[in-house]
């Protein structure tokens, strides 16, 4: 079988498509098939050398062109991604190994949302003035400079557009390093805005592992680091970019509360759940996987929920009937399997899917546990798969210090018809992204990031500008200047 995977090269820099075949080897494996698809190569220390160096040399011009200009840019870029969005959503899904009936509606229209959203901003980014008697300041928003764009391998188009989209909007220029599971599609978002009119070495990307990252962190040229990743990586990005007292954006992992009330409608808490924890084989960072049922309606959630995991369609990724994928490695189903096993020796009671399926790939079931309690591993620690936790409650204030009881900060849902108790319990979340009667939703217009350890800094909408920029403050004297001597 022949893919339409194979990339030009495996970097892109300047403006084209770069190869170093002196760089290590990257095999870039279906995980619907487990079969070598394309390969790219490591950054060699010449080819973040010649990265670093074109996107430091690109970002005076850029930053000079007006904001309608540069805003332009990225309109026309959203526009290309759209018409491809076939392709891209083709090439998404033999990357990650995520479903069609997804990837054709969530990663590349939401890279192109955000290339749109801060398309149209680029142009209305301004200073203010500040009167103070006859004098004044009067305030410029600059860019950063260089920005390093290291990405996860769940949403691979989505990051690559969620970072570099603002990042652009603002005048900086950006060097891309995806997750080395998924390198093919930042290399389509670099093609794409080169051809809409991004000047040569304004967006970059280059392939590798976490060392390649590591390079660009600590490399003197480089302003500020958006990272997507887990808690541990986050750890030490940042540790390396307060050495160079460089500015960060950190989105991190999470385990996030979904809490269901006994007035809630089961319907719509099930769907909330389902979306929460299956969705993209339940790697989502923001996932809802310690869902809190409050006891009077626990049979019914756990009755309907097992009803609706049966009309799950497990298969071929490319297949759009297909709405459950496999996982993106066979590392991550392994790690997926020894929590499932961890679930079950510590007590949970196991009450839907969990079995590895066995034909090729890295497909498991949608997995389901009741009876969890909060010190079980499978409820404290993120395991990035589709292992739900079904934990019951009697009480609001009981459910609330346990829903706030973790390191984690991401994210956080209720359902309750309850419209006061809504908010109090989302006022009450200690967490960056909350959702009442809904979950997951993630538009470009509203502020995405996690509080505690999930992160540091908002992606999306108007705050991501504050994280891209920083402000100058010129004061300005129109008499005398008065000196002490
Ligand atoms: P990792 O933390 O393993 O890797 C993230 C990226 O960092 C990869 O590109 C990786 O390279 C790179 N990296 C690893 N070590 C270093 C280092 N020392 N210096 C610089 N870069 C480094 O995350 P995964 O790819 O496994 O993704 C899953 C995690 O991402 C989960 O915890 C999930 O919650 C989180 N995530 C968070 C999101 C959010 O918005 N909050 C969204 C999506 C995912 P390589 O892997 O190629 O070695």
């Amino acid at each position: 079988m022949t893919y339409p995977t194979q990339p030009k090269a495996s970097h892109f820099i300047n403006g084209k498509y770069v190869e170093d075949t002196d760089g290590a080897v990257i095999d870039v494996i279906y995980p619907a098939s487990g079969e070598k698809i394309a390969q790219v190569h490591s950054a060699t220390p010449a080819v973040i050398e010649f990265a670093l160096s074109s996107a430091r040399q690109a970002q005076g011009a850029w930053a000079a062109m007006t904001g309608t200009e540069r805003g332009r840019v990225l309109r026309r870029a959203a526009d290309i991604m759209r018409e491809r969005n076939h392709d891209l959503s083709v090439l998404e899904t033999y990357d990650t190994g995520k479903p069609y009936q997804e990837t054709s509606v969530v990663d590349a229209t939401s890279g192109a949302d955000a290339l749109e959203y801060f398309g149209g901003m680029a142009a209305t980014l301004t200073g203010e003035h500040i009167q103070l008697g006859e004098d004044w300041v009067y305030t410029r928003r600059e860019p950063l400079g260089v920005c390093v764009g290291i990405g996860a391998w769940n949403y691979p188009t989505q990051i690559a557009s969620w970072k570099g989209a603002p990042a652009l909007a603002c005048g900086n220029t950006m060097v891309f390093k995806p997750s080395e599971t998924t390198p093919l599609c930042a290399l389509k978002v670099a093609e794409i805005l080169h051809e809409a009119g991004a000047p040569a070495g304004v967006y970059n990307v280059i392939q590798g592992l976490g060392d390649v990252g590591a390079a660009l962190v600590t490399d003197d040229r480089v302003d500020k680091v958006s990272l997507t990743g887990s808690v541990p990586t986050g750890r030490k990005v940042y540790a390396a970019a307060a050495a160079g007292i460089k500015h960060v954006t950190m989105e991190l992992g999470g385990k996030s509360p979904i809490i269901v009330f006994d007035d809630a409608d089961v319907e719509n808490a099930v769907s909330g759940a389902i979306l929460g924890n299956f969705y993209s084989s339940g790697q989502v960072c923001s996932n809802g996987t310690r869902v809190f049922v409050q006891k009077g309606i626990k049979e019914a959630f756990l009755t309907r929920l097992a009803e609706r995991l049966k009309d799950a369609v497990i298969g071929d990724p490319q297949d759009p009937a297909t709405s459950f994928g496999p996982m993106v490695s066979e590392r991550q189903l392994g790690i997926v399997e020894g929590y499932i096993a961890k679930g079950k020796e510590e007590g949970a009671r196991l009450v839907y899917g969990g079995a590895r399926l066995a034909q090729d790939g890295f497909y498991i079931e949608p997995c389901v546990f009741a009876d969890v309690t909060d010190d079980m591993t499978i409820a404290r620690e993120e395991i990035f798969g589709p292992v739900m936790a079904v934990l019951d409650f009697d009480d609001e204030d009981e459910v609330m210090a346990r829903a706030n009881a973790t390191e984690f900060g991401l994210a956080a849902g209720v359902f309750t018809r309850d419209l006061t108790r809504a908010h109090r319990v989302a006022a009450g979340f200690q967490a960056g992204t909350c959702y009442i009667n809904t979950y997951n939703d993630a538009p470009v217009e509203a502020p995405f990031g996690g509080s505690k350890q999930s992160g540091v800094g908002r992606e999306n909408s108007k705050a991501a500008i504050a994280h891209y920029s920083q402000l100058k403050s010129v004061y300005v004297r129109m008499g005398d200047v008065e000196a002490p001597f």
